[in-house]
């Protein structure tokens, strides 16, 4: 086949991908029939398509590019790391300066003393290894029986069997055999949807308790961990009441359960501060990292563990690890990502400067006929969608069609915004300036007004009862 190139009829392009390429949570066949957006190059906050649309990526490709498109330096590093040392493994007594500077780079950067890193290809891996690292640290200390992990319910850890048997997610939960047995799940702190007649505070409390609960009842000796998005991402921008977390991390140290924080979002200065941990006020084992740790350039992801798991652990030999654990090439590039993030004050820019810009004009979506709360933490954020403001009502068509409208007229006004279900999400590049956001409230005001008209000439804008 003569080459594939960026200059070829999108049209083209189209009709190989829809006859080879099979895409990640997609119904291929629809998709096929409907046409990919062939996206072609990037730069800033700014993606182009092979139309020549100029798209404002209000997602940051999959909440990863935190410091934007199209920065030279990481394709740098990564071309000179190629050239000296491609790739070796740290399997058989082996190691290599990236992997070395990484790990102790981020013992830098994390809090307390989580100081030592096992690394991964993705965020799926590094939770699939934290369910074996957390089982044999307990076994190791003779509670072979302390096995079970609890989890939320709508949470996203992964795709992979045992980070998607973590995963909450109904609809992963369907296909392929899912959960793996001792993971429990329990309600998560969603006032917007569940909270009922209580106040955020008082429920945010309860679902807390729901911990403490499922401890008592699956016994103290049973349980080994608890594993939890400071801010659920992928179920929707799910932002705990205040009082939610301090509670969790009262129980946690009440009955001895690892608390293990995904910050596979959160992390690397998506909420305003380094970690989402630090923002909810948490003290986690463990952490899970990827995403944000090298903004995309690279796949790498890991696993940030206290000093006391880490001794536990060391004592065995630990049979678990990947191909690419600590994979020079993306340890490299996630090194130069952290260089760019730490001298360029990214997190500073966003606790200081653009999150209290952007929440203000969030927060100001509530005056929009379609949205009933508007909720948002440094620069994640989701907006519910209501028929009925005042009852907190769903729609009475089916979960997701007014936000798979909304979402639509978003990619048709250029802007890239994601929908779960009907509630809308935004999570830009950490590096949007002011005015790049002043941009992106005028399509997000549009696309809102433009679904509006679309959601009541179908009649849509109507209450479940
Ligand atoms: N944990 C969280 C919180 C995530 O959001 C994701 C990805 N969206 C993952 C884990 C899985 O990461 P990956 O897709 O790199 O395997």
């Amino acid at each position: 086949m003569s080459t594939i190139t960026n200059h070829m009829p999108t049209a083209e392009l189209q009709a190989l991908d829809a006859a080879h390429h099979l895409h990640p949570f997609s119904t291929n066949e629809s998709l096929a029939d409907e046409g990919v957006r062939v996206i072609t190059r990037a730069k800033g906050v700014y993606l182009t398509d092979s139309e020549g649309h100029e798209i404002l990526d209000g997602m940051a490709g999959l909440w990863c590019v935190n410091i934007g498109y199209g920065r030279d330096e990481l394709a740098d590093a990564a071309a000179r790391q190629m050239r000296e040392l491609p790739y070796y493994n740290t399997f058989f007594k082996t190691t290599h300066t990236p992997a070395i500077a990484l790990a102790a780079k981020l013992a830098e950067l994390a809090p307390g003393d989580l100081n030592h890193v096992f690394f991964a290809g993705s965020g799926s891996e590094a939770n699939d290894t934290n369910i074996r690292l957390v089982r044999t640290y307990w076994a190791e200390k003779g509670q072979p029986d302390k096995n079970i992990i609890i989890s939320r319910k709508n949470a996203y850890h992964g795709s992979s069997v045992g980070s998607a048997s973590l995963g909450g997610m109904a609809g992963m939960h369907a296909q392929g055999g899912i959960p793996i047995p001792n993971i429990h799940h329990i309600n998560q702190p969603n006032w917007w949807a569940e909270g009922g007649d209580m106040s955020p505070e008082e429920f945010g409390l309860a679902r807390a308790r729901e911990l403490e609960e499922a401890i008592q009842e699956l016994g103290e000796d049973r349980v080994a961990a608890f594993i939890a998005e400071p801010v659920q991402g992928a179920g929707g921008v799910i932002i705990a009441p205040d009082t939610y977390w301090p509670e969790i991390q009262r129980i946690c140290d009440k009955y001895d359960i690892l608390l293990i924080a995904d910050e596979v979002i959160c992390g690397f200065g998506r909420t305003g501060n380094w970690f989402g941990s630090q923002t909810v006020g948490i003290k986690p084992h463990i952490m899970t990292i990827a995403k944000g740790l090298s903004s995309g350039y690279a796949p790498i992801g890991g696993s940030i563990v206290c000093d006391e798991v880490a001794r536990v652990i060391s004592a065995t030999e630990f049979n678990h690890g990947y191909t690419y654990s600590g994979h020079p090439v993306a340890a490299a590039v996630a090194l130069e990502n952290l260089r760019i993030l730490e001298e360029e004050n990214v997190v500073d820019h966003v606790r200081n400067v653009v999150a209290p810009y952007m929440k203000k004009k969030w927060d100001a979506l509530v005056e929009h006929p379609l949205v009933g709360e508007a909720k948002i933490a440094g620069l994640m954020g989701s907006i519910a969608l209501t028929p009925e403001k005042a009852s907190r009502a769903k729609f009475a068509s089916d979960p997701g069609t007014i936000g798979y409208i909304c979402r639509e007229h978003c990619f048709k006004n250029n802007l890239i915004m994601r929908h779960v279900d009907d509630r809308l999400v935004i999570s830009p590049p950490l590096v949007i300036t002011p005015a790049e956001i002043d941009e992106m409230f005028v399509r997000i005001q549009k696309s809102l007004d433009d679904a509006l008209v679309e959601i009541n000439e179908k009649g849509l804008m109507k209450p479940a009862s």
